[in-house]
C-alpha cells in the first residue's frame, strides 16, 4: 500500500471513474510525467471537487520531477511546455488544447506574501504542508487512487475548512489566506466556521492592507458568486473585515435580496453585479471600486448600476421596459431589472418582476430601419445634420413603440432634411 493512503472509514474513495482522469489529454500528460523514478499526481481543486461530485474545470498536477526535467519529458512526449513560473517550479503543459499546471513538489523555506523562498522536494507530505487548507491537500494518481497525507478528506466530507498547521502562523505567511478562508467556506463549508481559523483571521485582519488589488479582487470575485456567498459576506461583516475589504460601507440588505432573487430565479451569477448591490451607493463608489480592484470597463458598467435611479425604469410597465431593453441591451437591462427588484424589496418569486426580467425571451428587440446613407441620399447635408436627423427619427420611433416602418421614417426624414436644407440657406 502506498505510504500515504488513508485506511479506515475516513479513507477517500477512488476517483478511477472520474471523466477528467480518463480524458486522453490527461492520460498523455500523466504518461509523459511517468518516467522511471518520477511520480505525478493531480492536486487541489480537481481532486477536491471530484470527491464532492462537483465539476472540475482546471487540473493542477504535482510531480517529483524538477522543472527542467518536466520541460524535457513533456517535450519528448510531443506536448507543449511553457515555463510559466519556473522559479517556483511551475510549468504549464498543453495537451490538445487543455492546459495543465504542473508544479514540482516544494516546501516553503520562508514566505512573504506571494513571494516565498522555496526548495524542491520529493516528499509528498512536505508539499502538502505548504498548502493552505487540509481539503486542498488531497492528491490523486492517474489510476484514481487518492492520497491524503494530512487528513483532509474527513474535513472535506464534514465541510470543515481548516488551516494546515497553526492558523495564525499560516496567515502571517500570506494574508490572502484570510480571504481564502472565507471563500472556501462559502463553497465547501458546512456548520460553524472553524474557530481557530476565524479567530486568527479576525486578529490579523490588518494584514489585508498589504495585499495587492489583483489578489484581493480574484478572491472576492470567486467569493461573491459562491453558493454560500451571503453567509461569508455576513461573517466578514460581523467580524469587522468587510469594510476593509471593500474600502467602504456595505449594503447588506440589498445584497441579500439580490442573492435571494438570483437563487429563486436560477440565474447565472455575475460577481460585478453582486458587488454593485453590495458596495455601490453613488457613482463615485463604482469608480473607486473599479480602480481599487483593477476591474474591467464591462465590470464598471455593471457597478455603476448600483447607483442608478431605478425608479426611472417604471417597472413593470411593459412599454417602458421595452424602451429600456432597446436602449441598454439585454445584459445591462437584466442587470438593471435585478437591481431594481432588489431595491424594491419585492418577493424573489414575484411574477411581475419575473415577467419584466424575461422580456427578451418574448420580445425580439427591433432594429432601427434607417441608416446614415439613407439620409445622405436625401440631399446635400452636412455630417452633424445627418446625425441630428437620425437621432430625432430614432427617438420618435422608440417613443412611438417602434411602430413606424422604413417608408414612414424615410418620409419623415425627407421633411426634416428639407427643413434643415432651408435653414442652412
Ligand atoms: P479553485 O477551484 O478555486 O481553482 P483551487 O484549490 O484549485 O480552487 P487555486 O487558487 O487554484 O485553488 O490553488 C491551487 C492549490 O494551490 C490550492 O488547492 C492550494 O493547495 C494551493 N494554494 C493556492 N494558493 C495558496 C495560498 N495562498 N497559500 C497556500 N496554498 C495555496
Ligand atoms: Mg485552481
Amino acid at each position: 500500500m502506498p505510504e500515504h493512503a488513508v485506511k479506515g472509514s475516513s479513507a477517500p474513495p477512488s476517483l478511477k471513474d472520474a471523466d477528467w482522469l480518463k480524458r486522453p489529454e490527461t492520460g498523455r500528460v500523466f504518461a509523459a510525467l511517468g518516467a522511471p523514478g518520477v511520480e505525478t499526481r493531480a492536486v487541489g481543486g480537481a481532486v477536491r471537487n471530484a470527491l464532492l461530485g462537483l465539476p472540475v474545470t482546471e487540473i493542477d498536477l504535482a510531480t517529483t520531477a524538477p522543472p527542467d526535467k518536466v520541460m524535457t519529458l513533456v517535450r519528448e512526449a510531443g506536448l507543449k511546455a511553457v515555463p510559466t513560473g519556473i522559479v517556483h517550479g511551475t510549468v504549464t503543459v498543453i495537451a490538445g488544447s487543455v492546459p495543465f499546471e504542473v508544479t514540482t513538489l516544494r516546501r516553503d523555506v520562508e514566505t512573504f506574501g506571494r513571494r516565498a523562498t522555496i526548495a524542491f522536494t520529493e516528499n509528498w507530505e512536505e508539499d502538502a504542508r505548504r498548502r493552505d487548507f487540509t481539503l486542498n491537500a488531497l492528491y490523486a494518481a492517474s489510476d484514481g487512487t487518492v492520497f491524503d497525507p494530512l487528513g483532509g478528506y474527513p474535513d472535506l466530507a464534514a465541510g470543515r475548512v481548516r488551516f494546515i498547521g497553526d492558523a495564525e502562523a499560516r496567515i502571517k505567511e500570506d494574508y490572502l489566506r484570510i480571504l481564502r478562508f472565507f471563500r472556501f467556506n462559502a463553497y465547501y463549508g458546512k456548520g460553524p466556521l472553524d474557530q481557530e481559523g476565524l479567530q486568527a483571521a479576525v486578529r490579523l485582519r490588518g494584514g489585508l492592507d498589504q495585499l495587492s488589488a489583483e489578489r484581493i479582487a480574484a478572491e472576492l470575485r470567486r467569493l461573491l458568486v459562491a453558493p454560500g456567498a451571503l453567509g461569508a459576506i455576513e461573517a466578514l461583516y460581523d467580524y469587522g473585515l468587510l469594510t476593509g475589504v471593500l474600502g467602504g460601507a456595505p449594503r447588506l440588505m440589498r445584497f441579500a435580496r439580490l442573492v435571494a432573487i438570483e437563487t429563486a430565479q436560477g440565474l447565472t451569477l455575475d460577481a460585478a453585479l453582486r458587488l454593485a448591490a453590495l458596495a455601490v451607493f453613488v457613482p463615485e463608489d463604482a469608480s473607486r471600486l473599479a480602480a481599487r480592484l483593477h476591474l474591467s470597463n464591462a465590470a464598471l458598467a455593471l457597478l455603476e448600476l448600483g447607483a442608478a435611479d431605478h425608479a426611472r425604469l417604471e417597472l413593470p410597465d411593459e412599454d417602458a421596459a421595452k424602451r429600456a431593453l432597446y436602449r441598454l441591451g439585454q445584459c445591462i437591462f437584466e442587470a438593471h431589472v435585478l437591481m431594481a427588484w432588489a431595491d424594491a424589496g419585492a418577493s424573489p418569486e414575484d411574477p411581475r418582476w419575473r415577467q419584466a426580467l424575461t422580456l427578451a425571451d418574448r420580445w425580439q428587440v427591433p432594429e432601427f430601419p434607417v441608416r446614415g446613407p439613407d439620409i445622405m441620399a436625401l440631399g446635400d447635408l452636412k455630417g452633424p445634420v445627418i446625425g441630428d436627423i437620425l437621432r430625432e427619427l430614432e427617438q420618435g420611433w422608440i417613443e412611438g413603440g417602434f411602430a413606424e416602418d422604413r417608408e414612414q421614417l424615410l418620409a419623415k426624414a425627407a421633411k426634416l432634411a428639407g427643413k434643415a436644407g432651408r435653414s442652412a440657406d
